[in-house]
């Protein structure tokens, strides 16, 4: 099978690889969409821990075609959509209930072979069954809408709260949608790129800004007084303390861009106090696969809209390189 092997920064190989057999509990995969996130920017760039020589890829889905022993759950040909972060529920987060907090966490993609490949070993429980009138590519986009939903849960907005959302890639287009199912009142959507603020046009968010052009707090501005809610979804330090600049008295500020380790900001902590500001960080997906899928199923989240473009694996070490910024979303097809 053809793969795409992760050996260290700046390099990332197509190779054959000899087909794998499902060991107990686990199952073969046959791999038919992929999608590239920002932690694969990350991997190739030697910005984000992993185990090289690895098969990276974890947001992904598709047909199971082989059973390991013992495997009760599934059948062959089976779509699925595949949770990647695989806990070791006895560290003191996982005894504690917070599993994505878990010390030992591996995860498909990252520290074992993922869905850069056209075959995938799988454990069992990390699959999760599409419901009916879910495609593969939308199997592909579930674990980063499930990593939405356990954010927009932590955002804790309030109907008719005003929400700002900094960034329009595919994170923010699926915060605006789930911000809106919440019963937000005004969302603003800002990024610098028009084509991610029509994006947010065609999914029903009226009000996207240029940052580049307009302070939306200036007076008769759309934030003056600030936003309710300020959801970060870039991963830069510049844009996680205008966040805090767009908070509202009240406001709950929440970092989703992952920023890279060590940077820092500086933060007037009286401000913090005087506001009453609530900062908070989201990690992955705990407990949200099957909510995202659901969702999905019912149409209440739009996210084939967001796959701009459709690539090949062969392609994968060329785009992880450019670092492509004018897509929302790409999708690796087999
Ligand atoms: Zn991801
Ligand atoms: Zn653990």
């Amino acid at each position: 099978m053809q793969a795409a092997i992760f050996y260290g920064p700046g390099d990332l190989r197509i190779e054959e690889r000899p087909l794998p057999r499902p060991i107990p509990g686990y199952v073969l995969v046959r791999v038919t969409a992929c999608g590239i996130c920002g932690t694969d920017y990350h991997i190739y760039h030697g910005e984000f821990p992993t185990r090289p020589p690895v098969i990276i890829g974890h947001e992904y889905a598709g047909q199971v075609v082989q059973l390991g022993p013992g495997v009760s759950r599934l059948a062959v040909g089976d779509m699925v959509a595949i949770d990647p972060n695989i806990p070791c529920h006895t560290c003191r987060p996982c005894r504690r209930g917070a599993i994505h907090l878990c010390e030992n966490l591996r995860a498909l993609g990252v520290d074992l072979d993922g869905g850069f490949a056209e075959f995938c070993l799988v454990p069992q429980e990390q699959c999760y069954l599409l419901p009916e009138g879910v495609s593969a590519l939308e199997g592909a986009m579930t674990e980063p809408l499930a990593c939405c939903i356990h954010g927009i849960e932590l955002a804790n907005i309030r109907p008719g709260d005003t929400v700002a959302i900094i960034g329009g890639g595919a994170i923010g287009q699926m915060l605006a949608q789930l911000a809106r199912l919440r019963g937000a009142g005004r969302i603003l959507l800002s990024d610098p790129i028009p084509e991610r603020r029509e994006m947010a046009h065609q999914l029903g968010i009226e009000l996207t800004i240029d940052p580049q052009e307009i302070d939306p707090l200036q007076k008769g501005g759309p934030l003056e007084g600030g936003a309710d809610i300020v959801i970060e979804a870039v991963g830069l330090p510049s844009t996680t303390q205008q966040a805090i600049a767009w908070a509202a008295p009240g406001a709950t500020i929440l970092w989703f861009g992952v920023t890279p380790p060590g940077e820092t900001i500086p933060i007037e902590p009286n401000l913090v106090f005087r506001k009453e500001l609530t900062i908070r960080g989201a990690r992955i997906n705990p407990h949200t696969h099957a909510r995202a899928l659901e969702l999905l199923a019912a149409k209440r989240i739009q996210v084939e809209p967001l796959i701009t473009r459709k690539v090949s694996l062969e392609t994968l070490p060329q785009l992880l390189q450019a670092r492509s910024s004018s897509d929302i979303k790409i999708v690796v097809t087999f």
